[in-house]
């Protein structure tokens, strides 16, 4: 069924008439309902051309000499440039041509004078699958896409204007027409491009979906048609960072808002000049959004940094724990980048071991993301195989709100080293005793000297919730200790020059220093173990 109808005819003539295309014609009569804007465009044009000879087929009929059935509606050549103008010819020119067909100014396409377009060719079928070629050749792996498009930000001012000519003419009817009558054009391109993307694709459309197709458009004939805002509306266009252009579509959009209706039509054509050529595309993106694995690691080296470890541009250790574990993700996952996160840290030449530090990955942008669990394991495997110096446990895919678990508490938490201390003092059995009677020992720490240049000074308590010892000679011993998360384990040994206080030296009134240290548990609950 034709979607238009007799009220809507004055207005649709005086928009082809000017040089707006069927799709916006529609969209300016208020059509909602998909269907009539999926039609192919010729039939389109045939469609509205014929409705519209309908009403001048009748008006012939009053003419005494009429002339050929066929009639044309041409374009208004340039000389309307304004509302006064536009108001002395309303009605358009209407001329007769042999063939009988609308013929376009162009060749075979009037480039419409509102979207530029976009409701032309590129919401035809052969522009989506282009698209869609892009898409395929772009390797990810997706089940469902969401389709973004970005218009030249001018595309809202010939809509303005479009929208005043629309508005003026029907006033004179005493007809009115709001912003909200009006069919947005993403919403029109919405309703034609999608059906034809899942059709190509053999995917649903959903705004949920993290697999994002984005079409940017840029119409370099027409950028100046913003130009005028800016001198009536200097406030909506302040530069700001990380963009090349003030015209921004929200700084437009808010001039246009903000401006006055008789002074914008001072400023430009209503209705809006015709352009000679479409848009063109500036890019056509593919993008996955996030995923996220986490699990344990366990550390057995005392010379493996756990982030890469770079002083003044060099690097001095060739490894870290986050490589040797991520390397492997974003080869599987074909990812172009990783944030490596975990609860809390060890030095480089601190052992982790017992159950493993828990951590978490951020996978930026990849082509795969399905697995089984299997494949996971396999992963895993893999990992372990490849180094001695780390082991993981527990790795799984999880989301991005379960990685606040891993951080969740983290102060409240405890942590079990185990050090070996050496005393300058020859020691004996009983001198170590008393430290396994000290329960819960608050201690005052100084920013140590060694974190200083990344941590702002401050002194901070810590509690050692226990301590256990086992002598080992004359003068070395074994300590095994539980204490709060955050607390500084070689600081409250040998007391970083009275900056950690009390520490294992004043205690046992000797000097005392840390040989080797390993962590024996981190007591986060996140990620869940798996059963291997
Ligand atoms: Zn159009």
């Amino acid at each position: 069924m034709f979607p238009l109808t007799e009220e809507n005819k004055h207005v649709a003539q005086l928009l082809l008439s000017t040089g707006t295309c069927p799709r916006c014609i529609y969209r300016f009569c208020g059509v909602d309902f998909h269907a009539p804007y999926k039609l192919p465009y010729k039939e389109l044009l045939n469609e509205l051309q014929k409705f519209l000879e309908t009403e001048k087929d009748e008006l012939i009929l009053e003419v005494p000499n009429p002339p050929p059935k066929k009639i044309r509606l041409q374009e208004l050549e340039d000389g309307i440039d304004g509302i006064d103008n536009l108001s002395q010819n309303g009605e358009g020119k209407v001329s007769v041509i042999e063939d009988g067909s609308i013929a376009s100014k162009n060749s075979n396409l009037n480039v419409c004078n509102v979207c530029l377009g976009i409701l032309q060719e590129f919401c035809e079928k052969e522009f989506i699958k282009k698209v869609c070629q892009k898409v395929e050749a772009s390797g990810f792996e997706f089940t469902n896409l969401v389709f973004s498009v970005s218009f030249p930000p001018q595309l809202s001012v010939r809509e303005h204007a479009a929208w005043l000519l629309v508005k003026q003419e029907m006033g004179k009817q005493s007809l009115s027409l709001g912003r909200n009558d009006i069919v947005q054009l993403k919403e029109a391109y919405k309703w034609i491009t999608h059906p034809l993307f899942s059709e190509e694709l053999g995917v649903p459309i959903d705004g949920k979906s993290l697999f994002e197709v984005s079409v940017v458009f840029a119409h370099p004939e027409t950028v100046e048609d913003c130009h005028f805002l800016r001198a009536i509306c200097p406030d909506c266009f302040k530069p700001a960072k990380n963009k090349q252009s003030v015209f921004t579509r929200m700084a437009v959009m808010k001039a246009l808002n903000k401006i006055k209706e008789e002074d914008f039509c001072k400023q430009f054509p209503c209705p809006p000049n015709s352009p000679k050529a479409v848009c063109t595309v500036l890019e056509i993106e593919c993008a996955h959004g996030a995923v996220f694995v986490a699990g344990r690691y366990n550390k057995y080296s005392r010379n493996l940094p756990q982030t890469p470890w770079i002083i003044d541009g060099e690097r001095k250790l060739e490894s870290s724990v986050e490589e040797l574990i991520s390397d492997h993700l974003l080869a599987v996952f074909k990812a172009e980048s990783f944030n490596f996160s975990s609860s809390g840290r060890e030095d480089v030449d601190v052992r982790t071991l017992g159950n493993g530090r828990p951590f978490a990955i951020e996978l930026v942008n990849p082509h795969r993301v399905h697995f089984t669990s299997q494949e996971i394991k396999e992963l895993q495997q893999k990992i372990n195989n490849s180094s001695n110096k780390i082991q993981v446990r527990d790795l799984q895919l999880v989301t991005r709100e379960a990685i606040g678990h891993m951080k969740e508490g983290e102060e409240e938490k405890t942590k079990s080293y185990s050090a070996l201390i050496w005393t300058n003092k020859a020691i004996q059995k009983k001198d170590i005793e008393f430290l396994n009677g000290i329960k819960d020992l608050k201690i005052d720490q100084k920013t140590p000297l060694r974190v200083l240049h990344r941590r702002p000074l401050a002194v901070r308590t810590r509690i050692i919730h226990s301590m256990e010892t086992c002598y080992v000679d004359e003068h070395h011993f074994h300590l095994y200790l539980k204490t709060q998360a955050g607390t500084y384990i070689k600081e409250f040994v040998h007391g970083d020059f009275g900056r950690t206080k009390p520490n294992i030296g004043s205690l046992m009134n000797v000097t005392a220093d840390i040989l080797e240290l390993d962590v024996e548990s981190v007591d986060v609950d996140w990620p869940p173990a798996l059963d291997d």
